[in-house]
């Protein structure tokens, strides 16, 4: 088998703290938590309860697989979040890990850079960024990182299968 990076939930549960622990030794404090789903969905929300923040939303991003096998861009896909929120605040992107590095690149190059469209008035967003792993080939720095790995790592909320009527016994 080949070498895993093995997350527990024991570990994860240190890795929440010590991660939170570093964006508020930043002193950058965020408004809003917007987890990058379904992978920052649970990171977001530790992180969310670890720092004292409420006000959570979530992105739905997922690599596009066309006609062909290979993975091609990251898209956003419904439902989609209200942006009108947005202005003005500072805003944390979780995302469990950056390996290629698009998906988070996407998501902050939108809230930074090009902008959100809210009824003409192109506005930018105080935008920063957290991971629990990266990768060394990836094309974005996050903010936050809690450790490196070029491992295939699994994570606790992913790596046991999924539970159907079929797979229940008794
Ligand atoms: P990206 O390549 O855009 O940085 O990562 C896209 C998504 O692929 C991640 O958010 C994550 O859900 C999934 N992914 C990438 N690398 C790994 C990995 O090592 N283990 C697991 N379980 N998922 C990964």
């Amino acid at each position: 088998a080949p070498d895993r990076e093995e997350l527990t939930w024991e570990l994860f549960g240190q890795a929440e703290r010590e991660l939170s622990a570093q964006i508020v030794a930043s002193g950058w404090m965020p408004d809003l938590i917007i987890a990058i789903a379904r992978g920052g969905l649970i990171p977001a929300g530790a992180i969310g309860y670890a720092i004292g923040v409420k006000a959570m939303g979530s992105m739905n991003v997922e690599f596009y697989t066309g006609i062909g096998e290979t993975l091609e861009e990251p898209v956003i896909l419904p439902p989609l979040m209200d942006a009108s929120e947005l202005p003005g605040k500072r805003v944390l992107v979780v995302d469990d890990v950056a390996d290629s590095g698009k998906t988070l690149k996407m998501v902050m190059e939108l809230l930074r850079h090009q902008g959100l469209d809210l009824g003409g008035e192109n506005v930018q967003v105080d935008a920063r960024s957290a991971v629990i792993y990266r990768k060394p080939r990836s094309v974005f720095e996050p903010d936050y990182c809690w450790r490196e790995t070029d491992k295939w790592i699994n994570f606790p909320w992913s790596v046991l299968p999924v539970i159907t009527p079929g797979s229940l016994q008794g």
